[in-house]
């Protein structure tokens, strides 16, 4: 399987390559030259087989000969163990019509461990065959940060840096990065910061010829193909439960950088039987304007309950356009330099007409959130998350045939936005006996001015 630059200049590569270089060197984000495809027989093939089997079926085709299947499998085990579910991503049952899929169980509490478990371990692969080290420089608003130094802690061949606003990201998100004690983890807590300004320093790193002549600099962000691919799993293990392939399902995505809702249209693209993708936003909505209006253009971020979804610029929408606007790299490469300039772009007749064939949109304010959450836990006796809510009101309001089943991707654990969820419900939720003495444990961390220049040396200091 090789992998092609969206912006049609980056050389191909292969699983392994791709999986250590993040953005392509054009700016571009890594896509395979074609979709691998089941057949319904196949699909149906994997009905109750366990998620760690099922996974390394849904990956093979994206791994080529990077891994053979034997290898491959010992992955899998290795990334769900530690998951608080033996299912790994159980559905749970709203009515008759609605159900949400928890992806929350495993070691952070939010639906980036399923990706990112399996991320540090072919990291460890790829990285041992080739010798070297890998530099992971990135930006979080709190549940990246998490999951990506959970999934890498201790490891020999990799160090992580990995930057959040200073005071902007959840007691119980800061102390999941700043507790974990291993010498090749860095957090660095920016002062009077954005998150977008911490992003913007991270893309300048990236392209910092003091930084790239002397380190490999890795990506944990959903840039990485590799994360997208370990996401495609759920939407299979989803269907196959509710009667898949034989049945249609529409699934409904909590929103922000395009990712987890990018690999339900990868599953579509395999052969999985996908009524709709709901592309559920906040009042950061642009994903929603260019969906219903061909509209794509960047605002300023206004912070939310859900603040994992306060972003303005989704990288993975670049996937899209490039995947059904007609593949053609040196046309997006033009369309991107003219978002860059201007904020905002128009989306060509094929890129929305190929959108449209799969996806629809709805945006919930706060008021609609708490509603939302309110409806779960008073209608249907379950605590959600924030971010799941805004998912579960698009799913609430969206026109479906009722014999299609909508299923609500939860892409946190309640307790990761207890203060939010006790508002909106009255009930606080309990931290999960994973999580441990995470409010006694010793934090680590250095704050640093908002400059770049403090930001790069801070690293160049430290890396190894
Ligand atoms: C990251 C995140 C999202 C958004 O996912 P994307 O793949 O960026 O669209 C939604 N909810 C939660 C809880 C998240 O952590």
């Amino acid at each position: 399987m090789k992998y092609v630059s969206t912006r049609g200049q980056a050389p191909s590569l292969d699983f392994a390559e791709v999986t250590l270089a993040g953005l392509a060197s054009d700016g571009g984000l890594y896509l395979p030259q074609e979709w691998p495809q089941f057949s319904p027989e196949e699909i149906r093939a994997m009905r109750g087989l366990p998620y760690p089997e099922l996974a390394a079926r849904v990956m093979q085709p994206f791994v080529g000969d990077c891994l053979t299947p034997d290898r491959l499998r010992e992955l899998t085990e290795k990334a769900y163990e530690r998951f608080a579910h033996k299912a790994v991503t159980p559905l749970v049952q709203l009515n008759e019509q609605q159900w949400v899929l928890e992806l929350f169980h495993g070691p952070t509490l939010a639906f980036k461990d399923v990706a990112l478990q399996m991320l540090g371990l072919l990291f460890e692969e790829f990285l041992s065959r080739s010798g070297g080290n890998l530099t992971i420089v990135g930006a979080t608003s709190g549940d990246t940060g998490s999951a990506a130094i959970d999934a890498v802690a201790g490891l020999d061949n990799v160090e992580i840096f990995m930057l959040h606003p200073k005071g902007r990201v959840s007691d119980v998100q800061r102390r999941q990065m700043t507790t974990v004690r291993a010498p090749n983890i860095h957090n660095i807590a920016v002062e009077d910061a954005s998150f977008d300004d911490a992003q913007a320093m991270v893309k300048r790193i990236f392209a910092d010829e003091t930084v790239i002549a002397k380190h490999r600099i890795g990506a944990v962000n959903s840039i990485n193909w590799a994360r997208l691919m370990a996401q495609v799993v759920y939407y299979f293990a989803a269907s196959l439960q509710l009667g898949g392939p034989d049945r249609k399902l529409a699934f409904s995505v909590p929103t922000g950088n395009f990712g987890d809702v990018f690999a339900g249209h990868v599953a579509a693209r395999m052969g999985l039987p996908i009524e709709q993708l709901i592309v559920a936003t906040n009042v950061n909505d642009i994903l929603h304007r260019a969906l219903s209006a061909g509209d794509y253009s960047a605002g300023k971020v206004t912070p939310t309950a859900a603040p994992s979804m306060d972003i303005q610029v989704s990288s993975n929408f670049e996937r899209l356009l490039f995947d059904v606007g007609g593949r053609d790299g040196a046309a997006l490469a033009e369309q991107m330099r003219g978002f860059d300039a201007n904020k905002a772009m128009q989306l060509t007749n094929a890129q929305r007409e190929g959108a449209a064939a799969l996806f629809t949109s709805a945006r919930a304010d706060e008021h609609d959130t708490a509603q939302a959450l309110r409806w779960a836990y008073e209608q249907c006796g379950e605590l959600i998350d924030p971010h799941t809510a805004i998912g579960l009101h698009a799913a609430l309001q969206a026109e479906i045939d009722p014999s299609v089943p909508v299923v609500t991707l939860a892409t946190a654990h309640p307790s990761k936005f207890r203060d939010a969820v006790e508002q909106a419900t009255g009930c606080r939720p309990a931290l999960p006996a994973r999580i441990g003495d995470l409010f006694s444990r010793e934090e680590s961390y250095v704050s640093l001015s908002g400059t770049y220049e403090a930001v790069r040396d801070h690293i160049l200091e430290n890396a190894a």
